[in-house]
């Protein structure tokens, strides 16, 4: 990186000092718990803070410590999680809290390095639980305060690029080392600086559209701010094109129940349940009758359903879905497949990908 990213003391208590009068009141805020910043990070990948600070609540009324975590049952978690999409993040969830009960005797460590050794923290989340709930002197840089601070600089590297997050982390870290070093022993001025980052980022230097500039503690230094640059910086480079998929669900009903098939134990949606799928576009009344009868079911009536689709992070299922009215199932199922009818199937973590139809059959009534 070819700029100079040096955070001063000054730009440190302006923005904590902001902080403290601007920040958000979130349930998982200065609650003096470990679990609640880890369990919230987590949430918070992918995931709008509107959104996540209900379940939040939800979440830790059911589970609310890392005992409860590790010993819930697969299906109440990902019932638990339904809705928030990326299930990945809370099987690692649950990994982490069984490790943490084995090898940690059920706390949380502070140390970063520690913490990173651990199922599903990477250097970032490591960086948040240390400085927030430990008041370690360490950075956490995620989106906002890559943004943030590539604006504050004028930094015109990719932000997406992993040199551009490592120099910003070295920047905070620097911080502490030199013009921050009284800082740096202070637990509630780290917590606090790491958060007011974020904060910054969230309220007022935002993602989509012109940042707040006239509301920014930082107007008076920040080079984005006086080049008139906030609309170049940050640069972030496009993705790369996600893959299509064609799907086609075979939504298959006896009498009043749904089959329901339960997704292999690896993979997208690993575990999850799900309306049966074939990774094929089928069209034709006579190509759905071919694939049901397949599975060994005599199809009686079938229904073209809505298009639909979803987006995940690297593939886009594109999903043509057919209702099959059939025979009674009862003596054909195999292992991983279960007949439910509407008020069992309210029980099961049925992925968002599949909202469509659960809607359509007001399964979610
Ligand atoms: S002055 Fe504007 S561009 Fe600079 S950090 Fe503040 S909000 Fe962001």
């Amino acid at each position: 990186m070819n700029t100079t990213v040096k955070i001063t003391a000054a730009d440190a208590g302006t923005l904590t000092g902001w902080f403290k009068e601007n920040q958000r009141i979130l349930p998982w805020r200065n609650t003096g718990n470990p679990y609640d910043v880890w369990l919230s990070e987590i949430m918070l990948q992918q995931t709008r803070v509107e959104f996540v600070k209900e379940r939040f609540i939800l979440f830790k009324q059911q589970l609310p410590d890392i005992a409860s975590l590790a010993s819930c049952s697969e299906d109440r978690l990902l019932k638990l999680w339904e809705g928030m999409g990326y299930y990945s993040r809370v099987r690692n969830l649950q990994k982490c809290a069984r490790v943490l009960m084995e090898q940690y005797d059920g706390i949380l460590p502070g140390d970063p390095a520690r913490l990173m050794k651990l199922p599903g923290i990477g250097p970032y989340t490591a960086g948040a639980i240390a400085s927030i709930a430990f008041g370690i002197p360490v950075p956490a840089v995620d989106g906002n305060v890559l943004r943030v601070l590539a604006r504050r600089f004028a930094v015109t590297d990719d932000i997406r690029s992993t040199d551009t997050r490592t120099a910003f982390e070295q920047a905070i870290r620097s911080f502490y080392e030199q013009d921050g070093t009284q800082y740096a022993s202070d637990p509630a001025f780290c917590a606090c600086f790491t958060q007011s980052l974020m904060e910054l980022g969230a309220l007022v230097c935002v993602p989509n559209g012109e940042p707040h500039c006239e509301q920014c503690p930082w107007k008076a230094s920040c080079k984005a701010h006086l080049n008139h640059q906030t609309d170049e910086i940050p640069y972030r480079s496009p993705l790369k094109q996600r893959k299509t998929v064609e799907r086609t669900l075979l939504i298959i009903r006896d009498g009043d129940r749904f089959l329901l098939h339960k997704r292999p134990s690896k993979g997208l949606l690993a575990g999850l349940y799900e309306f049966y799928g074939v990774e094929q576009k089928l069209v034709k009344p006579s190509e759905v009758t071919a694939a049901v009868t397949a599975l060994g079911m005599v199809p009686i009536r079938i229904h073209r359903l809505p298009d639909s689709r979803h987006i995940f992070t690297h593939l886009e299922w594109h999903m043509t879905a057919w209702e099959i009215k059939t025979a009674s199932l009862d003596t054909l199922l195999p292992d991983d497949f279960m007949l439910v009818n509407k008020k069992e199937l309210a029980s099961f973590a049925v992925p968002s990908a599949f909202h469509t139809y659960t809607e359509y059959y007001s399964l979610k009534d």
